[in-house]
């Protein structure tokens, strides 16, 4: 392949220079300067003359046919509905998460499924060929039609799969990807990008649904793939602790499906296995009641879930009380207190505060708010609340209970789990009640702390 001219462009205010440099000479940023490959431009005179014969027929938005997008079944049914019904031909999909959480299993799993009814290509730039068998060994996968591939280089991987022609295809992972057009290094933004540019085009042209593995680093950013995420039709992400039993797979972006779906998947020694009742495995915590403790029902994509929030206020030593939320946003809860002072009268000025999400799912609904703000107040209290109580409502600045979507299938999934007193907020109260569930409707923060004497 004929060398291109590349050129560097800095990120925050688009210079161009023909050289590296650690330095943008135009607004002064440092490390900013990403390689790219050089567009040929048109003569100015010639610009628009150029463009005549490549016009198109306009359409009446009417008219557009309507045509159902064919699926690909990956036979793990989490999978699936967190992709919105199955794979999508011509489709890529961002596979985003820390190192070893099980990006690379899933897909083996996944891809052993496919490769008995699709012609599919696992692409490993990671691990050698010998340690993805000995995985699918380990698993008990049949492997039997699975095609590898050990290669990094994006050409050599695109002129591989056009003899192939696969339909389903996985690039594990983009980070160790390059394109020979440019010089840096791989696993940096330019290449990152530029590697997945050519294989977006590849894939749609061919119809193939391409998986891309992307590692997120310690900083919670997608080393280089944040920039991905526009590129790529779906973004999903692996969440959990490492060393955790389960996995939590949720969409961030999908054009083919709803956003905020979950998937739960449970790691096992024949890989991850999906779990079908996700409430219950959350729920860890009948074995006896304790204060700080609160179940709240959160909706996830297309479905409610129920998880346990716990609190730990305790008397601070340190001259600024921590505020420390695991699995939930932390400048919400230094929000959420402040509310409580200021409409709750309950103080915490001189606590640390620390929450945490059991199961180690990240809750980023403020359907939680009201559930977390109760759980510090039993635990500051030291009271335990009844283990069947369930708590859901977004909390405002004025201390009112705002109602959250889906109120009464909250309620209902709950009573399905044998919860049988609610917390909820006013306007999301049935209007006849629901059997077998006491529905208690609070307006204000300050009713919401009234009723916990009630119960
Ligand atoms: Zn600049």
């Amino acid at each position: 392949m004929s060398k291109v001219k590349t050129q560097y462009v800095c990120t925050e205010c688009g210079a161009v220079s023909p050289k590296w440099a650690g330095q943008c000479i135009e607004c002064n940023q440092w490390n900013c300067m990403v390689e790219q490959i050089e567009a040929k431009k048109p003569a100015q005179n010639a610009r628009f003359a150029g463009y005549a014969g490549s016009e198109k027929q306009l359409q009446k938005l009417s008219e557009v046919e309507h045509q159902e997008t064919a699926r690909i079944a990956t036979q793990l049914s989490e999978l699936d509905r967190v992709l919105g019904g199955g794979l999508v031909a011509g489709s890529v999909v961002l596979i985003g998460g820390d190192p070893g959480i099980g990006k690379s299993t899933i897909l083996l799993q996944c891809m052993c499924h496919l490769s008995e009814s699709q012609n599919a290509v696992y692409v490993t730039g990671e691990e050698s060929a010998q340690q993805i068998s000995m995985r699918a060994k380990r698993l008990g996968l049949n492997g039997d039609k699975l095609n590898l591939l050990t290669e990094t280089q994006v050409e050599t991987i695109i002129a591989t799969a056009q003899n192939v022609q696969p339909q389903v295809m996985v690039i594990d992972s983009i980070q160790t990807i390059y394109t020979e057009l440019l010089q840096s290094a791989p696993g940096g933004v330019a290449q990152v990008r530029e590697s997945t540019a050519q294989l977006v085009r590849f894939a749609k042209q061919k119809g193939i649904a391409l998986f891309v593995v992307g590692h997120v680093t310690k900083d919670g950013a997608l080393a280089g793939p944040r920039v991905l995420e526009h590129m790529v039709d779906a973004v999903l992400y692996f969440e959990g602790e490492r060393d955790g039993r389960y996995r939590i797979l949720r969409a961030v972006k999908n054009r083919f499906g709803a956003v905020n779906e979950l998937g739960v998947f449970a790691m096992t020694e024949e890989g991850l296995k999906e779990v079908q009742n996700p409430s219950a495995i959350f729920l860890s915590r009948y074995q006896q009641a304790a204060a700080g403790s609160v179940v709240t029902v959160t909706w996830e994509g297309s479905r409610p879930l129920l998880v346990e929030v716990q609190a730990l206020v305790d008397e601070s030593h340190v001259g600024q009380p921590r505020r420390v939320a695991v699995g939930l946003d932390q400048n919400r809860l230094a929000m959420l207190l402040a509310v409580l002072s200021r409409h709750g009268g309950v103080f915490c000025h001189d606590q640390d505060v620390f929450l945490n999400v059991v199961g180690g799912v990240r809750v980023m609904e403020t359907s939680a708010d009201l559930a977390l703000l109760l759980a510090a107040v039993s635990s500051l209290r030291n009271q335990v609340l009844p283990q069947n109580l369930i708590v859901f409502g977004e909390v405002g600045l004025a201390g009112e209970i705002r109602p959250v979507p889906n109120g009464q299938e909250r309620i209902k999934e709950a009573k399905k789990h044998g919860f049988e007193v609610a917390i909820v907020p006013k306007a999301n109260a049935p209007k006849k009640g629901v059997d077998g569930i006491r529905v208690l409707p609070v307006g204000q923060l300050s009713e919401a702390l009234n009723s916990l004497n009630e119960i």
